[in-house]
């Protein structure tokens, strides 16, 4: 399959309404078509019968230039995104969240993004208990997919100003760990999955859910009993671990 077919897949299957990831035109996905270009799902188009008529290419260098133009005005910086679309007669404008995408797909050294709004996150991300879900692992699946930690970023608007929060906290991550986050949790908002390939961006969406959906069903028994720091490195590090991760990757 090429590149596009993939992400069609992919969003479509993000997008089926019995997941509760997204509704109308909620989320976005995109992919890596080479160092200068990605594609992008267009703005406003939902992800459950999207089609090739859904996604625009987009080039690198003009998105990540807009992170030294923050004070631009908004229609500035939306005639820039729409400036960089490799085929200007092509139809469809990028989504309003094209500057993250291109921050992560460039600086994190993945080919894969899917951002969705999932029901089970959301009820957390919108709740005092957002920070205390991305800091901690409940159990090993968890770790194994969806890393050591996520990437929390407090509320921010839409569009440049989150990015910019996105790629400060990114960066906190990395220098820590030394290679990219799995799972980044933005506030009274949602989730982004960074993956190789479809496959795994898929699979760390749904671990994470489940994961949500854990915490809710812990913190409505009693109070959620974390592992240790030891444990989830000792499982995350893990050789087997490690080829079983890969596996899961597609
Ligand atoms: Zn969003």
């Amino acid at each position: 399959m090429t590149p596009l077919e993939q992400l069609i897949d992919l969003t479509r299957t993000l997008g089926q309404p019995q997941n509760e990831y997204v509704i109308i035109g909620e989320g976005n996905t995109s992919y890596r078509l080479d160092g200068d270009s990605f594609l992008i799902k267009a703005s406003g188009r939902g992800m459950r019968d999207i089609d090739a008529s859904g996604f625009v290419a987009v080039r690198f260098a003009p998105i990540l230039d807009l992170f030294d133009r923050v004070g631009d005005d908004r229609a500035a910086l939306q005639q820039a995104m729409i400036d960089a679309k490799a085929d200007p007669s092509a139809p469809g404008r990028p989504s309003v969240e094209v500057t993250f995408h291109a921050m992560l797909l460039h600086g994190c050294d993945v080919n894969v993004i899917a951002h969705t709004h999932p029901v089970a996150v959301n009820g957390i991300l919108c709740s005092s208990r957002a920070r205390e879900f991305a800091d901690h692992r409940l159990f090993p699946d968890e770790a194994v997919l969806c890393g050591p930690r996520s990437v929390f970023v407090p509320y921010a608007d839409p569009g440049l100003p989150l990015a910019a929060a996105i790629r400060d906290e990114v960066k906190v991550y990395m220098d820590e760990y030394g290679e990219a986050p799995k799972v980044i949790l933005l506030a009274n908002h949602g989730l982004i999955a960074l993956g190789q390939t479809p496959t795994e961006a898929l699979n760390i969406t749904a671990m994470c859910v489940k994961a949500a959906k854990i915490f809710t069903g812990t913190c409505a028994v009693g109070e959620p009993v974390f592992m240790s720091e030891a444990d989830i490195m000792h499982i995350y590090r893990r050789p087997d671990e490690i080829y079983r991760r890969k596996m899961f990757v597609g």
